[in-house]
């Protein structure tokens, strides 16, 4: 028959089975805020693919309410939000909050420096998942790619620039650390909402504007007012964020951490694919209603200009901090070793098949 040491064991197997029982069954709701409003295509499409992932993953054990700027308010706030912890999860750009968290700036994209793959290559592989971490770690929070636009378009420009005489006191919407460049080489840089800026490139009060690149273009209608659409130097990589409050991560058993990182990398890489299909659509489509449109690439002279004044803005930071110092020093050693490679890879491809 059964000993005490026996029954004892049994006891203990079923106390495990039940307790893993109860534990499966356990289901964790996320709150997610995105930057983005209601319904908007692309970048909204990504925490939403996420989310979709993660519960067919985890067979419903992880659920997602996720709120657009309409129900928050606070399109630029979101890394408040989590942080403090009124919501799990957001899905943001890290550019954005240059202000109160400075070095978040480098891990969406840096003027002349790497395009997607060599950028993700960097995330996955370089390094660069430590660095975003280190950042915001003080924070309590978790950062991971949260997808990536594409290199993005230099702007919509309502006169050729041949000189960079033209960009004296050109006016110009172009936000964040480009807009510094920017000014630095003569532009009158100025920041509209997204709202009026149609308006604003039709009456002059802009003479030149940049928003994404075709997909995200299209329909703010700017290929109807300006006839020059230049290639871009600016954001040759924007990746958006998902920042996780690390309180809420260490709630969840170590299976639904996995299914959540798979799910936001996945969800990443989804969004960098699906930008290139329909920018190749949306760019079609605008040559095609509006023929007059010229694709254009700034002189050698702008392009100059503008790499030297990244230069220098970039050297004062990590001057003057030494967490930026690292982050950018990361980025430069990663582009010098991955750069010859795409140069005999890709770009030695394209230039030999030309169209
Ligand atoms: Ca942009």
């Amino acid at each position: 028959m059964f000993n005490r040491k026996m029954l004892m064991a049994m006891c203990m197997a079923l106390l495990t089975l039940v307790s893993t029982a109860l534990h499966a069954e356990k289901t964790y709701t996320i709150q997610l805020a995105e930057t983005w409003g209601p319904n908007s295509p692309i970048l909204g499409e990504a925490p939403r693919n996420m989310a979709a992932m993660a519960e067919k993953m985890s067979n419903g054990r992880l659920k997602f309410r996720i709120d657009s700027s309409n129900k928050h308010k606070a399109p630029f706030g979101i890394f408040d939000l989590v942080r403090h912890g009124r919501y799990d999860m957001g899905h943001t750009a890290s550019y954005y909050y240059k202000g109160q968290i400075p070095n978040a700036m480098y891990f969406t994209t840096v003027p002349f420096g790497m395009i997607a793959p060599e950028q993700y290559a960097w995330f996955y592989h370089g390094g660069g998942m430590e660095l975003m971490q280190e950042v915001y770690e003080p924070y309590g929070l978790l950062s991971f790619p949260g997808g990536n636009t594409a290199n993005q378009m230099g702007g919509w420009f309502r006169k050729e620039i041949k000189s960079l005489d033209d960009l004296k006191g050109l006016k110009m919407r172009t936000p964040g650390f480009a807009g510094e460049v920017m000014s630095e080489v003569g532009v009158a840089v100025t920041n509209i909402p997204p709202g009026e800026l149609y308006s604003s490139l039709e009456r002059g009060t802009l003479d030149a504007l940049e928003w994404v690149g075709p997909a995200l273009d299209l329909n703010m209608g700017f290929h109807q007012i300006a006839d020059y659409y230049y290639s871009g130097w600016q954001e040759p990589a924007a990746e958006v964020q998902f920042l996780v409050n690390k309180k809420t991560w260490d709630k969840l058993p170590e299976d639904l951490q996995e299914i959540l990182r798979v799910s936001m990398k996945a969800a990443a890489f989804d969004m960098y694919t699906q930008s290139t299909h329909a920018n190749s659509k949306a760019w079609s489509q605008m040559k095609e209603d509006y023929p007059d449109v010229t694709h254009k690439v700034f002189p050698p002279e702008v392009i100059d200009a503008l790499r030297a004044a990244t230069e220098k803005l970039l050297a004062e930071a990590a001057e003057e901090d030494e967490m930026a110092a690292r982050i950018i020093e990361s980025q430069q050693q990663y582009l010098e070793q991955v750069r010859p490679w795409t140069n005999i890879s890709d770009r030695a491809y394209l230039e030999t098949v030309a169209e």
